[in-house]
């Protein structure tokens, strides 16, 4: 398989000493005291393999947020899988229920590593499109979607690219197809409290008779500003978390015990450190979004996420694929095409995604450079 898009305009970023607002990391050190946990845990001699279900601790960490956040009962033994990010935790989840021949439904854009899963696995990925400006979700598209063949609804709210908070009444016309033809539902939530302004996560899982359907997938390190440490996890009922559990044993085994120390700090923190995650990060939506505007660009509301989708046709671009391969060279900003997300490019051939999780002064310089265009 061909090396993937965020890959490909790192490499451009470092290539031409431009400013990286393609990959989605932040450029942050995380909370003071997750980091201290995870290298407190070092220098206790903690870093040898964890259990491969995950450190008892994070696992009660987890379960204890699953509760406070959201009421739902998720136990630490059996409830829980602690995976290499929650990249793993997806694609071990999506190992464990498809098989060849299989569907797989996804709202389109959607985040790549879905495709390229199924592809491995022989399946099929049936995407369905949420359309800007307001990315409404069309259950009458789902329903549509849905064949003898299909196994699995990938969701994903908040929702990268777009940042699209999906509605309990969106998710509630999603969790009565998945129950009227017994399907799956892989819930990818690494955003959940990225969000911004008066919105609101709510984990389908939470929704009348979806628990005991739903895998539910959350990353330390999205939630943590840590992304180079790869802790991520699963949770549900136990019998479809076992088969997860089941199939990550073969790939990674298990993922860096005193990290696991730090993000189980992390999700102890007191509540309002991790709202003001999701504040601060919106601030900064906001500088991106109107530097964005003032540059001529029609710029869509993101309302949760490290990310703002803009549409660069004002520019006299036809083609965001091309647009974003030479930025990095003509002005010194990389950014990524929105087409990567969706299976045909067509209706969104001039839509670029801008990573706001950037310091301020990062984000003035990137607006500044754009100027150039
Ligand atoms: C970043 C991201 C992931 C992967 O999370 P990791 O914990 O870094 O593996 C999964 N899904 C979405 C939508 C993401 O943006």
């Amino acid at each position: 398989m061909a090396e993937t898009i965020f890959s490909e305009m790192s490499r451009l970023a470092l290539e031409h000493d431009a400013i990286n607002l393609g990959q989605g990391f932040p450029d942050t050190p995380g909370p003071r005291e997750v980091v201290d946990a995870a290298v407190a845990a070092m220098h206790k001699g903690w870093n040898q393999y964890p259990p491969a279900v995950g450190i008892a601790s994070l696992r009660t960490a987890i379960a204890e947020h699953q509760r406070h956040w959201y009421g739902l009962d998720v136990a630490a033994d059996g409830g829980v899988v602690v995976c290499s990010g929650a990249s793993e935790a997806l694609s071990s989840a999506m190992t464990a229920l498809l098989r060849p021949g299989d569907e797989v439904i996804a709202l389109e854009p959607y985040y790549d590593l879905y495709g390229a899963t199924a592809e491995l696995l022989g399946a099929r990925l049936v995407p369905v499109r949420i359309h800007a400006p307001d990315y409404a979700v069309d259950a009458d598209a789902v329903r549509a979607a849905v064949t003898d063949r299909t196994r699995m609804i990938v969701l994903n709210t908040p929702h990268n690219p777009t940042g699209a908070v999906l509605s309990r009444a969106e998710l509630q016309s999603i969790a009565d197809i998945a129950i009227e033809h017994d399907l799956v539902v892989l819930s990818d939530e690494v955003y959940e409290h990225l969000v911004f302004d008066d919105e609101r996560h709510i984990p389908i899982a939470s929704l009348p008779g979806m628990f005991e359907r739903t895998i539910t997938v959350g990353s330390g390190g999205k939630t943590f500003s840590v992304t180079g440490w790869k802790i991520g996890w699963a949770t549900g009922p136990a019998d479809l978390v076992g088969k997860v559990l089941g199939v990550k044993q073969w790939f990674s085994f298990a993922a860096g015990t005193p990290l696991q120390h730090g993000i189980a700090t992390g999700l102890e923190l007191p509540d309002e450190r991790l709202e003001a995650l999701g504040a601060d990060l919106g601030r900064k939506r906001d500088l991106l979004t109107e530097g964005l505007r003032d540059l001529g660009l029609e710029v869509f509301h993101s309302k949760a996420t490290y990310f703002v989708t803009a549409d660069v046709a004002p520019l006299g671009v036809t083609d965001s694929l091309e647009f974003c391969r030479s930025l990095p060279e003509r002005v010194g900003v990389a950014a990524v095409p929105n087409q990567v997300f969706h299976a045909s490019p067509v209706g969104v051939e001039t839509q670029v995604r801008f990573a706001c999780c950037k310091r301020d002064e990062v984000l003035a310089d990137a607006l500044l450079r754009l100027r150039k265009l």
